[in-house]
């Protein structure tokens, strides 16, 4: 019971198994460390459980976001809507290509962004006569963005929809709809970091419906090369690779691949254990005048990547300081999804500052109140309820 009890418990933790290990073993005693046939196989798993027709993967979810703005072709004096409640890659992507990032509010009860709000910021935008490009949607937590309504402000405004779906592999709009589908998000990008819900390690993927942004994300993965008589104009032999566009090395090795397509396979089996543990979190705090949880819109498959409550700190008796502090000391370490990418040093200096910031009131309210628990498949009822007790006693 005490070494139980003594359990540090981090906010997300990854679940490898012998079928991973054994999966990257083969890899190992194999020919092709990288740029073998495990990626492709990848890949198409990965087309199989989200739908889309092209998935290209990458060396992180970063590199996946940098080479979707390139791709599209945004560049200097461009701006794309996002919300401020996000990691900083959503913002640096567009910084990455020259182009402005520039902050719309969310919705207090899902955490995603306001469509209305989006469009307020595109009209105001364009009413200074700036030009924007695109929408960038923050699927935060797991929950779906309301994309049907993004998508109807992406085509009468004629922008490019993505979806930073960093936190939602495997989750479902109420429509039905799989997040990577590309019914309405002309691009997604996945990271597989250890504490998403699947790992490779670092990686990433780009999934997209749209051919030529495929063939393009692939290009810029690997050093914006073509080869092969086919794609290379006037080919010398099979030692010609061409460099169309300057590009990178964003590539993901096959041992990760390898890790990739066994993960994939228990993703349900993941997303079921999370929601068995949010469900459990959401029972326990009904009551509790403290705290406020996430209202999902109904019908969503939510992927439950993070499970934050909301303190109004401002009126109770602890800090939110004080809260992490101690629960620290019980081994269990909370976190905040996210500081405000506006309130970064980088981000209210000239060179990363957006055009016309806004006043973002629901975002700062979220940024004020919010906590992440811990949260991952491998955790147990046991550890949930010591969380809960933990916090609530904290709190107090
Ligand atoms: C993790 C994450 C990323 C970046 O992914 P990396 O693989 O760590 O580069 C981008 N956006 C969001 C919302 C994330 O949570």
């Amino acid at each position: 019971m005490k070494a139980e009890a003594m359990k540090t418990l981090a906010y997300g933790r990854h679940w490898i198994d012998e079928r991973d290990r054994a999966a990257v073993d083969a890899v190992l005693s194999g020919d092709w460390l990288t740029q073998g046939p495990t990626i492709g196989r990848f890949e198409h798993a990965l087309q199989e459980v989200t739908g889309a027709t092209h998935a290209v993967a990458c060396s992180n979810g970063t590199a996946a976001l940098h080479v979707t703005a390139a791709a599209l072709g945004w560049g200097p004096g461009d701006h794309i809507v996002m919300p401020a409640i996000t990691f900083l890659a959503s913002a640096n992507c567009c910084r990455y290509v020259g182009a402005h990032a520039v902050f719309a509010d969310i919705q207090p009860e899902t955490f995603t962004l306001n469509p209305a709000q989006v469009e307020r910021q595109v009209q105001a935008l364009r009413a200074s006569g700036a030009r924007v490009r695109g929408i960038i949607g923050v699927d935060l937590t797991g929950h779906p963005c309301d994309w049907p309504a993004l998508r109807d402000i992406a085509d009468r405004y004629s922008l490019d929809l993505v979806d930073d779906a960093a936190h939602a592999l495997g989750a479902r709009g109420p429509d039905g709809i799989t997040i990577g589908s590309g019914v309405f998000a002309d691009v997604t990008t996945l990271s597989f970091h250890p504490v998403k819900a699947i790992t490779t390690g670092e990686g990433g993927a780009i999934l997209t419906n749209r051919e030529d942004l495929a063939d393009r994300a692939r290009r810029l993965c690997s050093h914006g090369t073509v080869r092969g008589e086919t794609q290379v104009p006037d080919w010398e032999g099979p030692w010609h690779v061409d460099m169309v566009e300057l590009g990178f090395n964003y590539r993901l090795t096959d041992m990760q691949a390898a890790l990739g397509i066994t993960q994939l396979t228990r993703l349900d089996t993941f997303i079921d254990q999370r929601h068995a543990l949010a469900e459990r979190y959401d029972r326990a705090f009904a009551d509790d005048p403290l705290v406020r949880v996430q209202h999902p819109v109904p019908g969503i498959r939510h992927a439950h990547h993070l499970y934050v409550i909301r303190v109004p700190f401002d009126n109770g008796a602890v800090s939110r300081r004080e809260l992490f502090e101690r629960c620290r000391k019980q081994g269990i370490l909370l976190q905040v999804h996210y500081r405000p990418v506006m309130l970064n040093s980088y981000y209210a200096r000239s060179d990363g500052k957006a055009s016309h910031p806004e006043a973002l009131p629901e975002s700062l309210r979220y940024y004020a109140e919010c906590v992440t628990l811990p949260l991952f498949p491998q955790m147990t009822e046991a550890d949930v309820d010591r969380v809960v007790a933990t916090v609530r006693e904290c709190l107090r």
